[in-house]
């Protein structure tokens, strides 16, 4: 049995004006996607599985046309040459805005079945804040995402839907997908699994799969961020049975609906002034604090200074930004050298609608080089606020972030990050955590998005429509 893999991975967003360009992208060709720590269970499935090429990049704006083209025109070229297979193990994000198309999945996953052919197996393994169409699902034969968020299950959902493949072919078993497309869409930070009503709805997602005639049950919380007739929920099982896969996708969809008034925000939310207010006015010695605008785990810049400018207002006494985008103030540090001090005007450089560069004068406290995933760091100390500037846009969203930089995050009393919710390491250390209700690409208050194309109506943008899944 011969399984080719591979796939293109990003979450992009149309808002942020930054586009998403192959220098963004870390690409591992052939051998070298085998040698990744991406798939240690391959050694264990009975199939030989041939790598074309994966492509992955940090969440951003809508990738340029001619990346994709470039990236797509690369893994389709190897998988040619592969010759034929029984199968291809699709490994996706799947919320990648491409310029110019609405649906760069379905495209994708159209072209690679050109090559394999009608009677090769597709399966696709996904993140839950993809976004699914019924074009889409039309071109592959089995479909796995994760079920849970915060993300703690990507690597056994990456394994899951390489051993449906393996059963599939090795069984000849004739596998269908059925989809009921959700009229609501919400951000991660509202769909947490880890508490109502997304435990309940993905805990019971196991119970699915054991009903005879199903093989997997997926919900799709969807990306918001993104303005396409394909952003939005959806109910997804794969199956041998196609009245019980639509009757349990219907099922799904339409307990997610029935929930949509219960989904919040996992922490207290409030604007940046007031969380300050309140870390300082709490017991606990560190108090994180999320920037949710500016996430850019969901694609945003990175580098709107507001946070900082709030807590300098505040006077706090010590506090952490982690991080800000700037790739000029960290030429000028790393020019200046560590204990130098010098005046910068820090961010506002990328996002200049919701941000403008802020003057600051401040010490160069430590630099880092992170190599080509993360470039140059520098920890840049304002007052009593230390601001990691960053050359490349990236996230904090686990301890060892902080502490490569010198960083012990639980010595300050504010740790500003920008991201929605807080990661699982991080989730595991911090005291108490705010979210601040920032301006940004990723900006939480979904309803006031400039959205145009997405399908109307849909909740929570039309809060009084009617709906059942059909
Ligand atoms: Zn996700």
């Amino acid at each position: 049995m011969r399984i080719a893999f591979g796939g293109i991975s990003i979450e992009a967003t149309n808002f942020s004006p930054v586009p998403s360009t192959l220098d963004d992208f870390i690409i591992y060709r052939g051998e070298a996607l085998v040698a990744s720590d991406r798939y240690p269970f391959l050694k264990e499935l009975k199939a030989e599985f041939v790598p074309t090429l994966f492509a992955q990049a940090w969440p951003g704006g809508a990738v340029d046309a001619h990346t994709y083209q470039i990236l797509k025109g690369e893994l389709l070229a190897r998988l040619t040459a592969i010759g034929p297979v029984d199968g291809f193990y699709l490994d996706l994000h799947g919320a990648m805005k491409v310029d110019g198309m609405d649906d760069a999945e379905a495209d994708l996953a159209a072209d690679i079945r050109a090559i394999v052919g009608s009677r090769a197996r597709i399966a696709a393994s996904m993140d839950l804040h993809g976004n699914v169409s019924q074009t889409y699902v039309a071109s592959i034969d089995l479909l796995t995402a994760y079920r849970t968020a915060p993300h703690r299950d990507a690597l056994e959902t990456r394994h899951k839907a390489c051993r449906m493949l393996v059963d599939a072919i090795a069984n000849a078993t004739e596998t269908q997908i059925a989809c009921v497309p959700i009229p609501v869409l919400l951000s991660g930070e509202a769909t947490r699994t880890d508490m109502e009503p997304g435990r309940h709805l993905w805990g019971a997602l196991p119970e699915i799969d054991k009903i005879p005639g199903v093989l997997d049950a997926s919900l799709f919380v969807g990306f918001a961020w993104v303005d396409e007739p394909r952003a939005h929920a959806a109910a997804v099982i794969t199956g041998t049975n196609t009245a019980v896969i639509q009757r349990e996708a219907q099922k799904l969809a339409q307990a997610y609906w029935a929930a949509r008034h219960e989904f919040k925000f996992g922490t207290p939310v409030g604007s940046i002034d007031e969380c300050i207010q309140w870390a300082l006015a709490a017991d606990e010695a560190c108090v994180f604090i999320s920037d949710s605008g500016d996430n850019t785990t969901a694609g945003a810049v990175g580098d709107i200074p507001g946070c900082l400018a709030s807590l300098l207002t505040h006077n706090v006494p010590s506090a952490v930004v982690a991080g800000l985008t700037d790739a000029t103030a960290v030429v000028a540090c790393v020019q200046a050298g560590v204990g130098a001090t010098l005046a910068l005007r820090l961010g506002g450089k990328l996002d200049t609608a919701h941000g403008q560069p802020l003057p600051v004068h401040g010490k160069v406290i430590s630099l880092f080089d992170g190599g080509r995933e993360q470039d140059r760091q520098v920890v840049f100390q304002v007052a009593n606020v230390k601001v990691i500037l960053t050359e490349r846009r990236s996230a904090f969203t686990q301890v060892s972030d902080f502490t490569q930089v010198g960083i012990d995050p639980l010595a300050h009393k504010i740790v500003v990050v920008k991201l929605g919710y807080l990661f699982p390491d991080l989730l595991r250390i911090a005291p108490l955590a705010y979210m601040a209700l920032t301006p940004g690409a990723a900006a939480q208050d979904l309803a006031r998005l400039p959205y145009r194309r997405i399908q109307r109506p849909m909740y929570p943008m039309d809060s009084e429509m009617a709906w059942a899944a059909e």
